[in-house]
C-alpha cells in the first residue's frame, strides 16, 4: 500500500505542533518545571497530561499484544474517526464508502469535512454486498466503514467478505469493533499487522462502562499512527481521563464479568419478547442491544416514553421498517420494560 498516495496532501508536508511536554518529557518530581506557564502549586491536576498517554497505551498493548506505537487515544471514539477523515480525506474531492444502516457518526463526519458519501445498503441479511461495494469505489475512495458488530442491526459481519474488502478496497479500511467484546467473533486487531490499509477503532464507552469519561481507541499501522498523532490536539486525553483508564484497565476482571453478565441478560430478554405478541421479530444480537421489529415502532416508542423507558427509534433508517433499537438493561431495568409490555398486549 502506497500511504502517501491516500494521504492529503497538505498532511504530507504538515510538522506538528511541538508542546512543552512534547520537548521535555521526563517528568521527575526533583525537577523545577518552569516551561509551560502552568500554577506551580499542586493540587493533584496543575501540570499539563501526558500528550502521548504512555501509561495507558502501555497497558493496552500489553492486554492486545501490539506496540505502543500501533495506538491511538482520542477524545471518544468520535475524535479518533474525525482525525481519520482529517488525514486522509481532501475536502470537496475526496469520497468514502458506508454502508447503511449504519453508525451515523460517519456521515456526519463526512459531511462535517466536505467529503462525499457513497451508500451502498447492506444485503436483507445485513450483510456487505462485496461486488456493489466495489463497483462504488474510484481513485478518490479514500475510507471505507465497517462496523462490526453493527449499530444498529446487532450482527457481526462474515469474516470472509471483511477479508475480501480489506483485500481488494483500494483505500483504508475502518473496522469500528464498538461491541466486539460483546461478540463471539475475534477482533481483527489479531490480524493488524497483515493488513496495511486496516485501521481497527474500539471505544471505553460499551463494555467498558466508561462513556462518561470520552475515551476512544485506534489501532492501525505505526506509520498511520504517525501520522494522526501528528494531527491530533496536543492534550486531547486529559488527566482525570487518563487515571480513571490506567485503573479500569488494571481490573480488566470486572469487565469480563460485566460483559457476561450483560450478554446473559440479553438472552432473557430476548426469550421474553419472544411471547409478546406486538413482536414482529427480534433480530440476533452480537452486541449490548436489541433490534427488534414491532406492529408499530412510531405507536410503541411513544407508549414507552410515557411510562418513562427511553429506546430508539430506527424507523426511518433502510430495512429498519417499524424497528427499535434497545439497549440491554440491568436486570430489574429489563423486568421493568417486559411488565410494562406485557400490559400493553
Ligand atoms: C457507541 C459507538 C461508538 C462509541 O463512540 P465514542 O465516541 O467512543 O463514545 C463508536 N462506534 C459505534 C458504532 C458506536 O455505536
Amino acid at each position: 500500500m502506497n500511504l502517501e498516495r491516500l494521504l492529503r496532501k497538505n498532511i504530507i508536508s504538515l510538522s506538528a505542533y511541538s508542546s512543552a511536554r512534547d520537548e521535555f518529557k521526563e517528568v521527575n518530581e526533583a525537577y523545577v518545571f518552569m516551561d509551560a506557564n502552568e500554577n506551580p502549586n499542586n493540587n493533584g491536576y496543575n501540570r499539563y497530561p501526558d500528550p502521548q498517554q504512555t501509561a495507558v497505551k502501555q497497558k493496552l498493548a500489553e492486554l492486545r499484544d501490539l506496540e505502543i506505537n500501533q495506538i491511538l487515544l482520542g477524545n471518544g471514539s468520535d475524535e479518533v474517526l474525525d482525525l481519520i477523515f482529517r488525514a486522509f480525506c481532501e475536502p470537496n474531492n475526496d469520497n468514502i464508502i458506508t454502508l447503511p444502516p449504519t453508525y451515523g457518526m460517519y456521515s456526519v463526519l463526512a459531511n462535517l469535512n466536505a467529503v462525499e458519501i457513497r451508500e451502498v445498503l447492506l444485503s436483507t441479511e445485513f450483510q456487505p454486498k462485496v461486488n456493489s461495494i466495489l463497483e462504488q469505489q474510484d481513485q478518490r475512495s479514500k475510507l471505507l466503514f465497517l462496523c462490526t458488530p453493527n449499530n444498529p442491526t446487532a450482527n457481526s459481519f462474515d469474516n470472509d467478505l471483511i477479508e475480501s474488502l480489506l483485500r481488494s478496497f483500494n483505500g483504508i479500511v475502518v473496522i469500528d469493533e464498538a461491541y466486539i467484546d460483546f461478540s463471539i467473533n475475534e477482533s481483527w486487531l489479531s490480524r493488524l499487522n497483515e493488513f496495511p490499509n486496516l485501521i481497527v477503532t474500539q471505544t471505553f464507552s460499551k463494555a467498558y462502562g466508561l462513556a462518561g469519561i470520552r475515551l476512544g481507541i485506534c489501532y492501525a499501522s505505526k506509520e498511520i499512527i504517525a501520522v494522526l498523532n501528528k494531527i491530533k490536539p496536543p492534550y486531547n486525553i486529559n488527566q482525570l481521563t487518563q487515571n480513571v483508564a490506567l485503573e479500569k484497565l488494571e481490573r480488566i476482571t470486572n469487565v469480563k464479568e460485566e460483559v457476561n453478565s450483560i450478554i446473559n441478560e440479553r438472552q432473557t430478554l430476548i426469550s421474553q419478547l419472544e411471547t409478546i405478541p406486538l413482536f414482529v421479530k427480534i433480530y440476533p444480537s452480537d452486541a449490548n442491544f436489541l433490534l427488534v421489529q414491532v406492529d408499530d415502532a412510531n405507536l410503541r416508542y411513544r407508549q414507552l416514553i410515557s411510562k418513562g423507558i427511553v429506546v430508539r427509534n430506527r424507523t426511518n433508517q433502510p430495512l429498519c421498517h417499524n424497528c427499535l433499537r434497545l439497549t440491554i438493561g440491568t436486570p430489574e431495568e429489563n423486568q421493568k420494560l417486559i411488565t410494562f409490555l406485557n400490559q400493553l398486549s
